[in-house]
């Protein structure tokens, strides 16, 4: 391997940096002075400002997506034996929330090009305990809400949208997060923006808003989260087994100011996208397919595929020789059926799921943050190319290219 990397071993461009500035920071030690450090008045702040970008009657901020999928199934009031239908290509946390709230997941494969579940496999899949949709928006491409939706409200479906990587998400004029009865988003680090850990959920009815408060804080009554104020002290009560999944006002007082730079960071990272594709363009790997007309991608992540067949080298030499020239790779991901744990609890194998299983196989993730700067974006694109041409040899496509 090639002795001089890219960038030195101390500028190593970690994967999915946060962009994180001055009045976040300033935020989070004025709360501190105030000492209200857990869930207060900034927490408030944030869901109105969510609510309020997104277009939505209700937010509930928790204290991460994994948490709102969680409470969503759980306020959807799905049943142990309820099957609930989701995507093999996302994160274990979409498949784990769903066991975790005793229902049953079901895996519908995507479609090979938008990397999104297919429709057409949610419908074969459904069955007299289908009780719910759960779509992810992949990389932060709408799923085809007009065929999901039609399916939901055919079947009599709950919908719950996982906005994990779709804040910016728009299809046919409507954002992420508002299609269904659950919208959930996830603040987590490497996400478009970040609270450290957080999430919150959207949903269509105070009812709902009210039960998802109640179970994200021990199952005490709404007003519990009133009860430190100074108004007088107030008994709470318990009114069912609920979790502690409550945002913190420290973790608003960044998210607040994050709130501000949703269309900056996504104009940065649609920028970045732009400049990938263009230099990327005649290599021998497999791009993001364009957006959908009447779309808004959210630009959470830039896929490639590394087919060894065409590239000469596998898509894991890739991702060490990346490593080697001091560049963060992301997989996202191997698909669920890949995990010991699934196959053994439902069964699954990856040959089930086909165009999940080869997009697992082959995916990588370059650093899309709209921390890069133009330089650090120059790097990747020499990485890639330089790690690329060890396939050379193998490969009069990338022989020709120089
Ligand atoms: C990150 C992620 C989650 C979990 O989010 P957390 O806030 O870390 O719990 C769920 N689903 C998808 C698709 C994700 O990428």
């Amino acid at each position: 391997m090639n002795s001089n990397p890219i960038r030195s071993k101390e500028n190593f461009l970690i994967f999915g940096a946060p962009a994180i500035e001055d009045t976040e920071i300033q935020e989070v030690v004025a709360t501190m002075k105030t000492g209200w450090l857990g869930t207060g008045p900034k927490v408030m702040r944030f869901e109105n400002e969510f609510k309020a970008y997104k277009g939505a009657p209700y937010a509930v901020a928790v204290n991460s997506c994994t948490a709102a999928l969680h409470l969503s199934i759980l306020a959807a009031g799905l049943k142990p034996g309820d099957e609930v239908i989701t995507t093999p290509m996302t994160f274990c946390a979409t498949v784990n929330a769903i066991v975790h709230a005793g229902a049953t997941p079901v895996l519908a494969d995507v479609d090979p090009v938008t990397m999104n579940i297919d429709p057409e496999k949610v419908e074969a899949k459904i069955t007299s305990k289908t009780k719910a949709i759960l779509p992810v928006h992949f990389a932060g491409r709408p799923c085809d809400m007009d065929a999901l939706c039609d399916i939901a409200s055919r079947h009599n479906l709950k919908l719950i949208e996982d906005c994990a990587h779709a804040i910016e998400t728009e299809y046919k004029g409507r954002k992420a997060g508002t299609f269904g009865d659950f919208g959930c988003f996830s603040f987590y680090v490497t996400k478009n923006i970040t609270t450290g850990e957080g999430g919150m959920i959207l949903t269509r009815s105070q009812e709902d808003a009210s039960r998802l408060k109640t179970l994200a804080l021990h199952g005490m009554s709404k007003d519990a989260w009133k009860r430190f104020g100074d108004d007088g002290y107030k008994h709470y009560q318990v009114v069912e087994v609920g979790f502690k999944y409550n945002m913190m006002d420290l973790q608003a007082a960044i998210g607040i100011h994050q709130m501000e730079r949703v269309a900056p960071y996504w104009h940065r990272r649609e920028e970045i996208w732009q400049r990938y594709n263009e230099a990327f363009a005649n290599l021998p790997v497999t791009l993001p397919a364009a957006p959908e007309p009447d779309t808004i991608h959210g630009y959470h992540l830039y896929t490639m595929l590394i087919d060894e067949a065409k590239t000469g080298i596998s898509r894991d030499t890739f991702l060490n020789a990346m490593n080697h020239e001091n560049i963060g790779l992301g997989v996202h991901y191997m698909s669920i059926p890949e995990h010991p744990f699934y196959q053994e609890k439902f069964g699954w194998q990856p040959e089930d799921y086909p165009n999940a299983t080869s997009i697992g196989r082959q995916t990588v993730s370059l650093p899309l943050s709209a921390k890069l700067t133009d330089a650090d974006v120059e790097d990747v694109i020499a990485a890639v190319k330089k790690c690329l041409v060890m396939g050379k040899a193998k490969n009069p496509v990338l022989a020709a290219a120089g």
